[in-house]
């Protein structure tokens, strides 16, 4: 179902579109929506559904993916705070199914960027360093508007969403708290949004 080759694909000047709405779903992997995930987010087994239903309506989707090495720094067994969770091409670290028919649009209108491989650093944020001749970044300064969604709130969707604001303006970006859940109650996300002056929808 995953297209790997599509995270190092490159983009041309002749292949830039312009892109009315993009989204932007963060790690939405069976170790954390799954309620026998790894590191399951209370609440999120509904977002898959969810997300899939909305996907249609958006010119371009961007999957980001937690993807770990076995003996990554923020597991347990390594000193890191969490279960071991998200390794490399486990189950846990799967798409759900029903995000098939939006993964079958093709990596023109669909990317995977995959984060958290290096065993020694923590990576919370998707997009801290993009390469500015890469589709990812294209797509960012290319959008009119920027929807961003996916679990959890206040770690991984808080911070690809200040990883987005060294690229796009505030106004473009908006984050769909129906379509997140967070570890905490939600304000760490809501402090986060209210601080940068983001709307939510
Ligand atoms: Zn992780």
């Amino acid at each position: 179902m995953m297209t790997l080759a599509a995270v190092s694909c490159k983009t041309n000047s002749e292949e830039e579109m312009e892109i009315k709405n993009l989204l932007i779903v963060v790690d939405v992997q069976r170790d954390f929506f799954d309620p026998s995930g790894a590191l399951y987010v209370p609440g999120s087994e509904v977002l898959p559904e969810k997300i899939a239903a909305l996907a249609d309506n958006y010119d371009a989707v961007v999957f980001t993916l937690d993807w770990h090495p076995g003996n990554h720094c923020s597991f347990a067994a390594q000193g890191g705070i969490w279960p071991s969770h998200c390794v490399a091409f486990t189950q846990g670290a799967g798409l759900p199914d029903c995000f098939a028919k939006t993964l079958a649009r093709g990596e023109k209108q669909v990317q995977i960027f995959l984060k958290g491989q290096e065993s020694d650093k923590e990576q919370y944020g998707a997009f801290e360093e993009l390469d500015s001749e890469g589709v990812i970044y294209n797509w960012l300064k290319n959008s009119e508007k920027i929807d961003v969604c996916g679990i959890a709130g206040d770690y991984c969707v808080k911070e690809s969403t200040a990883n987005l604001l060294k690229y796009v303006p505030a106004e473009k970006i908006s984050v769909l708290v129906d379509c997140v859940r967070s570890i905490d109650d939600g304000s760490t996300l809501d402090k986060f949004i209210s601080d940068n002056s983001l709307s939510k929808k």
